[in-house]
């Protein structure tokens, strides 16, 4: 195997399927990914933590488990698999992108992490992310931007920018990230890979660094919607270790429903015109229509549909997302874990230099707008109103579900752009999430896939959106639309 061989062909099905059937070299299948990731990963920035020796040391594990496991406890056998790096793992250390958490080791696995484990997976590297994992640029690090590999001058989306552009740059064929607001969708859509945030509940958040815990779901990236289907399979289910963890809910297995479908016949969708005929550039609105003609012709009826209440889903996103945020990252103290402020003289002054050094500019704006709309006197005109509004869109999306059976949209209203291009205003970058917040403020399943690419050869996407815990249709019907149009065969980044 050489760097030419393998890149964009290595599936995580085929792998683990290979290795489990003693067809793989499974050394040297990680003799290749170790160097091309060492090779590769200051192209894109897209790691934040890569350890050879860990590798190693995992492999020895898992030729031991191969030997006492049955084959069909170990899905993700052999898969190398990149985590955000707002996700513990007990051996690397977890940063969230952030000084604050700079070197911080948290000493035990995420249920995730856990799970992935004992699937079988090699837990790989640890991907860049925006600080706290706020930001839809993935400039937000600590650690430096990452860039998109199919044009290193443009943004990989964010927040999970290092998720999305490590699997789109084939340094793994799959990785996880969290979406609060649309942080695994819309960078899956910015470097052409697919991506999926589960309904809410549905994945464990025990050992993902909360942003807004009544919005934030981890999942999974992909460059093929089996290994997306398969990865998800492995994450879902029920965990005591989180309050919000849903029990009971239909476990049956995505990955073996994917071929449920042979067309799409039967299936309605509906077209959500206020992103449709939003401010769409011509060359993403011919993509995304050629998309809608395509579904058409795999036999799904697509129909418009309206909902109105989109118009205000932002706003009511980024009143409640800061609120919680501006709770949660109290925690960051400087006195128990994290970044200390040195040289101060009270219990103050360290809170405060910790705080203002530790943070970067873009957390510090969240938890001061966050905390102005819980203040009194402005509590029932801003946390108020973005609950109500939050309530009256989940009514609306129930609605739409009466009348179809899937939501489709492009995933976001541009293709990547250039760096530093949306840093200026804070409210530009903001609005780029009006397609993607409010399945995470109604709580429903939502996918992006890749559709095409726009006149400057950048990944477009489309996105899925289904009702509470139906994300097995939506990879049944992701699916039926990659057989007909899969690009990766004969097209990849090229750096
Ligand atoms: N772009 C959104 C924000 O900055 C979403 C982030 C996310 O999903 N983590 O809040």
């Amino acid at each position: 195997m050489n760097d030419g061989i393998i890149p964009y062909s290595s599936t995580a099905h085929q792998i683990a399927n290979d290795f489990l059937a003693n067809q793989l070299d499974i050394d040297e299948l990680y003799n290749f990914y170790i160097s091309r990731v060492n090779k590769n990963k200051a192209k894109t920035n897209s790691l934040t933590f890569f350890s050879d020796e860990l590798v190693h040391a995992q492999l020895k594990q898992l030729k031991q488990l191969k030997e006492i496991a049955k084959k069909d406890d170990l899905p993700l056998a052999g898969v190398p698999i990149i985590i955000k790096d707002n996700i513990v793992d007990r051996d690397m250390p977890t940063s969230c992108g952030s000084r604050m958490l700079e070197g911080f080791r948290s000493g035990y696995d995420a249920t995730v992490v856990q799970k992935l484990r004992e699937a079988g997976a090699i837990i790989f590297a640890k991907a860049n992310c925006d600080e706290f994992a706020m930001g839809s640029t993935n400039e937000h690090s600590y650690f430096g931007s990452v860039k998109n590999p199919w044009d290193v001058t443009k943004v990989p989306g964010g927040s999970s920018g290092g998720s999305a552009a490590a699997v789109a740059h084939d340094l793994a064929p799959v990785s996880i990230g969290s979406d609060t607001g649309g942080s695994i969708r819309q960078p899956a859509s910015f470097c052409g890979i697919f991506g999926l945030k589960p309904t809410y509940g549905r994945v464990s958040r025990y050992g993902l660094v909360a942003f807004a815990s009544s919005l934030d779901q981890v999942g999974p990236f992909a460059r093929n919607v089996k290994d997306l289907a398969l990865t998800y399979d492995v994450i879902k289910g029920f965990d005591e270790k989180d309050s919000t963890s849903v029990r009971s809910i239909n476990e049956s297995s995505c990955f073996d429903e994917l071929g449920a479908m042979t067309d799409l016949k039967g299936l309605k969708l509906g077209c959500v015109v206020e992103l449709r005929d939003s401010k769409l550039k011509p060359d993403l609105k011919k993509a995304y229509l050629n998309a809608c003609d395509q579904l058409k012709k795999l036999g799904a009826k697509v129909v418009d549909i309206s909902i109105p209440s989109l118009s205000n889903a932002v706003a009511a996103y980024y009143v409640l997302a800061s609120a919680e945020a501006a709770s949660n990252l109290a925690r960051y103290d400087g006195v128990r874990y994290g970044y200390s402020g040195n040289d101060v003289d009270n219990i103050d002054d360290l809170y405060k230099s910790s705080r203002s050094q530790g943070f970067g500019k873009e957390v510090k704006q969240r938890i001061m707008l966050g905390t102005f709309v819980q203040s009194m006197g402005y509590y029932s005109s801003y946390y108020g109103k973005a609950e109500k509004y939050r309530n009256l869109m989940k009514e609306e999306f129930k609605q739409a579900f009466t009348e179809v059976d899937l939501l489709i949209s492009p995933t976001c209203l541009s293709t990547a752009f250039k760096l530093g291009e949306k840093n200026k205003d804070p409210l530009e970058a903001y609005l780029t999430d009006i397609a993607t917040v409010s399945a995470n403020l109604v709580g429903i399943p939502a996918l992006s896939m890749p559709i095409g690419f726009d006149d400057q050869n950048l990944p477009v996407g489309m996105q899925l959106m289904g009702p509470w815990y139906q994300e097995s249709m939506i990879l049944q019907a992701a699916y039926q639309y990659e057989q007909k149009n899969n690009y990766w065969h004969s097209r990849t980044p090229s750096i």
